[in-house]
């Protein structure tokens, strides 16, 4: 009997979801012999999905596709429990019929700006992401945060998806229980360039299935309810010089940041509100965003500073050359609502910006932002982050320079499609919001 396994043929879309078309193995393995050249077609359109079951105005309606383009190198395939079928899936660029990235292609999105900081400053980023999720299910009552009860209550879900992110070589570091109910953390270790970004892609869908197999629900959304915990995503880069040398660290500075990263930092910093369209891309981002829940409420800079959107991490070791390689910067403020290749790939674009402009290391902030007065803010620079998903919209679209990191049928399709999202939630309570929004992520 012919073996009746489907290879996911994926891609993430513009609100961080992957979508998939799916082809038995065999019939892969024939296309895989030509090359894979053609992939699958996916009407245009399909960009301007909302994540629930409408679709916003957009600039193409019925007419054209795009080939959703597997990389085989992606390739990856997990069995879990032995009476389940294996997940196998494959992540795909979306090009036009000539071959080319379609303009609203977000993993070419993200190669096209790690080419340009590479090209215009030698540096190449590692990128690593803590992925905060949520287990819905019946037997998940109150455990005290951070518990052991609370982790080996769910031991056979831990041990499940533990063994399939080790197969799939996401470069798994920890698994723990977090401070929400029902909430934990799998931290994966850095990944050069677009592979730190593919690597969350997988890393989340292989905790969606562990759940799945297990009779739970993983739910990666910001805020799982009104007074829940929040889950964040927050992505950490580290910088990296043609000879493979750490380049964001210079022992002798502030805050141990080289020259070039504290313009990397001050560029992110400049045009973080209009980040947040990108990073924090949902109406429920800002139920999370906010001072006092270590989500972060401001733009600050900080060293080792949990309410600072941009946290500077250093090396727990005192050897100058470890902290070096340890050494790395995170961005608080994305969640798991954000395509990663957008979110990072203009994160990377804007502290490119600041390494062009020159810009100065931002000033370093160690306490919480929201414990200063509007004075001492604005003598250190630091600005409240947009409140709502229409705020962070008007901000990127005020944004030239941001703005310009995109063509503009890609700025309309996303500013469409996300102002098509705020609006759906006007009439809603943050409760019903919240219930949506754990069943779409
Ligand atoms: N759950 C927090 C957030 O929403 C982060 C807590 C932590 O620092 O691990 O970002
Ligand atoms: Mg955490």
């Amino acid at each position: 009997m012919a073996s009746g396994e489907l290879i996911f043929l994926v891609w993430n879309d513009l609100v961080g979801l992957s979508r998939t078309r799916g082809m038995p193995v065999a019939e892969y393995e024939r296309r895989r012999a030509h090359g894979l050249a053609h992939g699958l077609g996916w009407a245009l359109a399909g960009q301007a999905l909302t994540p629930f079951e409408d679709i916003a105005a957009n600039p193409w309606g019925s007419m054209g596709e795009v080939r959703q383009t597997p990389d085989d190198d992606t390739r990856c395939r997990v069995t879990l429990r032995p009476d389940h079928p294996a997940l196998h899936l494959v992540l795909c660029n979306s090009l036009q019929p000539d071959g080319s990235p379609w303009e609203c292609c977000t993993r070419s999105f993200l190669a096209q700006a790690l080419d340009a900081l590479e090209a215009e400053t030698g540096l190449t980023p590692r990128i690593a992401y803590e992925n905060e999720f949520t287990l819905i299910g019946e037997d998940l009552h109150w455990a005290p945060p951070f518990s052991l009860d609370a982790v080996r209550r769910i031991a056979p879900f831990a041990d499940l998806c533990v063994a399939a992110l080790l197969d799939a070589g996401v470069g798994l570091e920890t698994f723990e229980p977090e401070y929400g109910v029902g909430q934990f953390e799998v931290s994966c270790g850095p990944a050069a360039g677009i592979a730190g970004a593919d690597r969350v892609v997988v890393t989340r869908e292989i905790i969606r299935e562990a759940a799945r197999q297990c009779g739970v629900r993983a739910t990666f959304t910001p805020k799982p309810a009104p007074d829940a915990v929040g889950n964040g995503c927050h992505l950490h880069v580290s910088l990296w010089d043609a000879d493979g040398r750490p380049a964001a660290f210079d022992a002798g500075r502030p805050g141990e940041l080289s020259a070039v990263a504290g313009h990397f930092v001050a560029g992110v910093q400049r045009h973080l509100a209009g980040l947040c369209a990108l990073a924090a891309p949902s109406p429920i981002s800002y139920l999370r965003l906010g001072p006092h829940h270590w989500s972060c409420g401001y733009d600050a800079v900080g060293v080792q500073n949990r309410e600072a959107a941009i946290r500077i991490c250093p090396s727990p070791v005192s050897d100058v050359r470890e902290r070096g390689d340890a050494f790395n910067i995170e961005f608080r403020f994305t969640d798991a609502t954000a395509n990663p290749y957008l979110a990072i790939g203009a994160i990377v674009r804007a502290g490119l910006e600041g390494v062009r402009a020159g810009l100065p290391t931002p000033m370093l902030v160690d306490r919480d932002p929201a414990d200063l007065s509007d004075h001492e803010r604005g003598s250190l620079g630091i600005n409240m982050l947009p409140a709502s998903l229409d705020a962070a919209l008007d901000a990127f679209e005020r944004d030239s320079t941001a703005r310009g990191w995109f063509t503009p049928t890609m700025v309309e399709a996303y500013t469409v499609l996300k102002r098509h999202e705020a609006t759906a939630f006007i009439e809603s309570t943050p409760k019903r919001m919240c219930e949506r929004y754990v069943l779409a992520y």
